[in-house]
C-alpha cells in the first residue's frame, strides 16, 4: 500500500483514517467515510482501485468535479476517464472500449449515466468497487439533494459482491443513516475524521462600514498578492460592486452568481481554476464545483446565515493543506437583514437558531475554532493559536458612560429610532428627519461626538450582544431598551465593553512578504529574496507546462510541491523524486526541466 502511494501519488505516509479505509475496502467490505474537504477522501478509493482487479466506478454529481479528478489522475499516470453528458460520440466509443477491455483503473460517471448503463456497460465490464462521492446528495435531509442519487439502491442487489464506499464532507447523523439505508450498505464500517482544518486561519472584523471594508479587503489582498481567493457576498448587487472596486485597483476579479448566463459562469469558473482570474466575487451559488486546490483565502463580505454554510465556504480555501486565511465581516446591518429573512422563511425557529449560532461565532471572545468544532460535535481541550481571538485576546474597559449615552438617546426619542439615526443623534449630525422631529433639541444630541461613527457601530453591536437593547424587527428595526439596559442607564449596573481594534495599515515589510506562503512544517530560514525569485521562476515553468498540456497549473504540480522545491532545491532527478507529492510519473515527465531550472539558481 505504501509503495503504491509513493509510486503514484508521491506521498510517504497516509493521512489519518486513509489506511484503515483502504484496508476495509481491499477486504471487500462497505464503508462510509466522513472527512472534511481537503482531508484526502479521493485516495481512500483511488488506491484500492489501483490494487484491486477491474475498474473502479466513481459516481460524482458534477462534471467539473469529475474533470478535475480525471486530470489529476492522468497527470499521475493513472488510466482514468469520465462518462457524462458532456462527452461526444467518439469520446464515448473510446471509453466504452477501454472499459470493456479493462484498460482503465477508474471510471467517473454521473448518477444518470450509471442508472442508464446499469444493464449494459456495467454488466459487460470488470468492476473492482463502487465509490459514491458527495454521498450526502442522496439524502433529502442533506443540502444538495439529487433525485438521481436516491435511485442508486439497486447497485448492491445487482452487484452483491462488489464493495461500495460512500464519501462526504458534510453529513449530520440523520443524513448519515439515510445514506446507509438508501445505498443498502451491508454492515458498513463508518469512518468519521476530525473536521478541524488547522491550516485555515480565522479572523472576524466587526462593525466596518463599506469604505473601511473595501480598504481592509485591499490590504488583505495586498498581503496575498497574486494568490487565488473568493469573496462571498450576500447579494448579487454586492458581488458586482466589490468586483468593480477591485478591478478599479487593477485586480483580476470577476463576478459569479445565479443570475448570470450558464456559459458565462462556466467561463468564470474555468478562468479561476486556470489562474487567469485571481478573485471571484460570488454568492453562495459558487460552490460545489470548485475543486481548485490552491485557493489561498476566502473573505465573507457579509455574515453567512449559518455555521454550516460558513464552514463549507471557508473550506474551499487550502484544500492542499497549506496555510490559508479567512476573514469575515460582521455588521449590524447584515444581522438585521438576515434576521428578517429568517423570520420570513417559513422555518423561523430553526433558521433563527442557526443565525444565532453564527452570530455567537462572530462575536466570540474565546477561541473561534473551538466554537466551530463544538458546533460540529467535536470537543477540544486546547485553543488553536490560529484565530484572531487566540492571537490577540480582547481587552475590556468600563464602558458604562458610553452605554448610558446611547441608551439615553434611545429613551429620549421614545424608542422610535433605528441604529443609523441613533448614531446621527449621538454624533450631532443634522439631516432632514432630525430637523423635522426636533431631535437636535434633545439633551443627548451630540453627546457622543468624541466617539467616531464607526466605533459607535461597533459599540452598538456589543450592546446588542450584551442584551442592553433589542431590535424590534417588526417595527422598522427600532431599538427597545431591555431591563438590563435600564439597569445600566439608571446607574444600577456597570457595563464592560471590548476595546475596538482597527486594522493597522500594511507596513512595507508585510507587503514584501507577498509570494512566500508560510508552510508550517518547513524551515523558512533561507534568504528570503532568493527563494522568492526561484519560486517565481518555478511558477513560470509550471504555467508553461500546464498551458502546453491544457491542464490547470495546480494539476501539474501543487503549490505545496512548488514551495517545497523552492526550499529544498533538488538538483538531481533522484532528489526531485523524494519531494512529497511527486510520484514516478511526474518525476519522469517534469523532473528534468525543474531540476535544470533549480541548478541555474544554485
Ligand atoms: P477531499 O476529496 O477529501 O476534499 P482530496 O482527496 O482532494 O480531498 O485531497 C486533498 C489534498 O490532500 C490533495 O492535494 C491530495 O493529493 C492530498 N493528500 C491526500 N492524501 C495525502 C497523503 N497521504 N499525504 C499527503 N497529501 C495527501
Ligand atoms: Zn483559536
Amino acid at each position: 500500500m505504501l509503495q503504491t502511494l509513493k509510486k503514484y501519488f508521491g506521498y510517504d505516509t497516509f493521512r489519518p483514517l486513509q489506511e484503515e479505509v483502504i484496508r476495509t475496502l481491499l477486504a471487500g467490505k462497505d464503508c462510509l467515510v466522513l472527512m472534511p474537504t481537503g482531508g484526502g477522501k479521493s485516495i481512500c478509493y483511488q488506491l484500492p482501485a489501483l490494487l484491486r482487479e477491474g475498474i473502479a466506478i466513481v459516481v460524482s454529481p458534477l462534471i467539473s468535479l469529475m474533470k478535475d479528478q480525471v486530470e489529476t489522475l492522468c497527470a499521475n499516470g493513472i488510466a482514468a476517464g469520465a462518462l457524462n453528458s458532456s462527452n461526444d460520440e467518439t469520446e464515448n466509443a473510446l471509453l466504452y472500449r477501454s472499459c470493456m477491455e479493462g484498460k482503465l483503473k477508474l471510471l467517473y460517471i454521473s448518477p444518470e449515466k450509471l442508472i442508464a448503463e446499469a444493464n449494459y456497460l456495467l454488466r459487460d465490464m470488470p468492476i473492482s468497487l463502487f465509490a459514491i462521492d458527495e454521498a450526502h446528495c442522496i439524502s433529502q435531509w442533506g443540502h444538495d439533494f439529487r433525485p438521481e442519487y436516491a435511485q442508486m439502491g439497486f447497485l448492491h442487489e445487482m452487484f452483491p459482491n462488489i464493495p461500495i464506499i460512500a464519501l462526504t464532507a458534510t453529513a449530520d447523523k440523520i443524513t448519515r443513516e439515510d445514506i446507509i439505508r438508501q445505498l443498502h450498505l451491508n454492515q458498513p464500517k463508518i469512518f468519521i475524521s476530525s473536521f478541524d482544518r488547522p491550516n485555515l486561519s480565522l479572523t472576524v472584523k466587526r462593525g466596518y462600514q463599506q469604505k473601511e471594508k473595501n480598504k481592509a479587503i485591499l490590504d488583505f489582498i495586498a498581503r496575498h498578492s497574486g494568490e487565488s481567493g473568493i469573496i462571498y457576498c450576500m447579494s448579487r448587487n454586492n458581488t458586482e460592486k466589490v468586483a468593480q472596486m477591485l478591478q478599479k485597483h487593477g485586480l483580476r476579479a470577476a463576478v459569479y452568481h445565479a443570475g448570470l448566463a450558464p456559459k458565462y459562469r462556466d467561463e468564470v469558473q474555468d478562468d479561476f481554476i486556470n489562474d487567469r482570474i485571481q478573485i471571484v466575487c460570488a454568492t453562495i451559488a459558487f460552490g460545489m464545483g470548485i475543486d481548485k486546490s490552491n485557493v489561498r483565502w476566502v473573505i465573507h463580505y457579509n455574515l453567512p446565515k449559518s455555521i454550516e454554510s460558513f464552514y463549507q465556504e471557508i473550506g474551499r480555501a487550502g484544500r492542499d493543506g497549506m496555510s490559508s486565511d479567512t476573514l469575515l465581516f460582521y455588521s449590524l446591518a447584515d444581522l438585521i437583514l438576515l434576521t428578517k429573512f429568517a423570520t420570513e422563511s417559513g422555518q423561523q425557529g430553526i433558521n433563527l437558531e442557526k443565525l444565532q449560532r453564527m452570530q455567537q461565532y462572530a462575536e466570540a471572545d474565546v477561541c473561534r475554532r473551538r466554537i466551530l468544532l463544538s458546533y460540529f460535535g467535536e470537543t477540544t481541550t486546547e485553543d488553536c493559536g490560529n484565530c484572531d481571538v487566540c492571537k490577540n485576546p480582547p481587552q475590556r474597559f468600563d464602558g458604562t458612560i458610553i452605554v448610558q449615552k446611547a441608551l439615553s438617546a434611545i429613551a429620549r426619542t421614545d424608542q422610535q429610532i433605528g441604529t443609523g439615526m441613533l448614531v446621527d443623534i449621538l454624533r450631532g449630525n443634522i439631516n432632514a428627519e432630525i430637523a423635522e422631529k426636533g431631535y437636535q433639541d434633545l439633551k443627548t444630541y451630540g453627546a457622543g461626538r468624541d466617539v467616531p461613527a464607526r466605533d459607535w457601530q461597533d459599540y452598538l453591536l456589543q450592546m446588542l450582544q450584551l442584551g442592553y437593547f433589542e431590535i424590534a424587527y417588526n417595527e422598522n428595526n427600532h431599538l427597545k431598551i431591555t431591563e438590563s439596559g435600564r439597569d445600566v442607564l439608571f446607574g444600577r449596573a456597570r457595563a464592560q465593553l471590548a476595546v475596538i481594534r482597527r486594522e493597522e495599515t500594511t507596513t512595507t515589510k508585510e507587503k514584501k512578504r507577498k509570494t512566500i506562503v508560510p508552510v508550517r512544517e518547513l524551515p523558512l530560514e533561507l534568504p528570503y529574496t532568493k527563494s522568492t525569485e526561484l519560486f517565481e521562476a518555478l511558477s513560470e515553468l509550471r504555467r508553461r507546462l500546464a498551458s502546453h498540456e491544457g491542464y490547470p497549473a495546480y494539476i501539474v504540480l501543487s503549490d505545496k510541491v512548488l514551495h517545497q522545491l523552492s526550499i529544498s532545491r533538488p538538483t538531481t532527478l533522484e532528489e526531485f523524486g523524494t519531494i512529497s507529492g511527486i510520484g514516478e510519473y511526474k518525476k519522469k515527465k517534469y523532473g528534468k526541466e525543474f531540476v535544470e531550472l533549480i541548478r541555474k539558481f544554485c
